[in-house]
């Protein structure tokens, strides 16, 4: 074997165990976990210690003031914070019961095993069917490409509305349209969690309540966290929230965190109530 082909094969055979690694030593319980995590950006510590164990194939919500740490923490999920110079990660992230900032694991497969959608989509200038097939064909996908461009825009609730016209640029559709394709785009890589940092808020009114339908079917199959702003939005689509706030130092931290009913009508922290009823933020 030539020495580029070794060189592959080693490269194939370190990413199946990592894989591997991944999967056992889990314990079926939770999709996802934080523990004592602490996100500092330089010296500013801007989430403090937050333990919070995300249910699977559920919608959770984080809720809670502008900058208490909510997208940090999101990004904390899939190791986004990597991409920030600044950034850095304290605490563990359980993930199938192994931690994700341990150094073997590998970033690129960590974001494909969870996936994200940004607050503006963000097609790519290329076509609709190239915009779908793009993690998957960074992650060395070689099954069927029309078939998982379709079984991924279908997923997305796309599917009827592109069929035609999938050879033209994702640009071209509506702001909503545009998020649906990111949220294919995200299927694709066949992700377990899918991360969502308010999805909805450059949407309008209608195009809104189709991602909102679109979290109610994904969650049969995935565990989906989304922030938002929104606490009606959170309300109507999520199944748990976790409120964040923050003290006079600005760290984030978890306030209260329960099944979403019981965090909208009867919370048991005042902070909770205050700002579920309107009260600050
Ligand atoms: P939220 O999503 O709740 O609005 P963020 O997670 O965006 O909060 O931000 C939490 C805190 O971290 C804020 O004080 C924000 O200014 C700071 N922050 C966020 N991103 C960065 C970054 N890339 N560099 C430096 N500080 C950041």
């Amino acid at each position: 074997m030539s020495a580029t082909g070794i060189a592959a094969n080693l490269r194939e055979r370190t990413a199946a165990r990592e894989a591997e690694a991944m999967d056992t030593a889990y314990d079926g319980a939770y999709a996802i976990e934080a523990r004592s995590l602490s996100v500092y950006y330089g010296a500013f510590r801007a989430v403090r210690d937050v333990n919070l164990h995300i249910q699977p194939r559920k919608v959770t919500a984080l809720i809670g003031p502008s900058g208490c740490g909510k997208s940090t923490v999101l990004r904390a999920f899939n190791r986004m914070n990597d991409l920030i110079p600044s950034a850095r990660v304290q605490g563990d992230v359980l993930f199938h019961g192994r931690n994700l900032y341990a150094p073997e694991v590998d970033p690129v497969e960590v974001r494909r095993r969870i996936g994200m959608v940004f607050q503006k989509p963000n097609p790519f200038p290329k076509s609709i069917h190239d915009n779908v097939l793009w993690g998957a064909r960074i992650n060395g996908y070689t099954g069927n490409a029309d078939e998982l461009v379709e079984r991924s825009l279908r997923a997305a609730a796309l599917w009827d509305e592109v069929k035609d016209k999938l050879k033209q640029s994702g640009l071209s559709l509506s702001g909503g349209q545009q998020q649906r394709l990111c949220i294919a785009r995200a299927i694709a890589t066949r992700p377990e969690i899918i991360l969502m940092d308010e999805p909805c808020s450059s949407l309008d009114p209608i195009a809104t309540l189709k991602i909102e339908d679109l979290m109610r079917e994904l969650v049969e199959d995935y565990t989906i966290i989304i922030v938002t702003h929104n606490m009606q939005q959170a309300a109507r689509v999520s199944d748990y929230t976790a409120f964040f706030n923050m003290d006079e130092d600005r760290a984030g931290h978890l306030v209260e965190y329960d099944v979403t009913k019981t965090i909208f009508t009867m919370p048991k922290e005042q902070r909770t109530e205050d700002y579920v009823s309107g009260r600050f933020g």
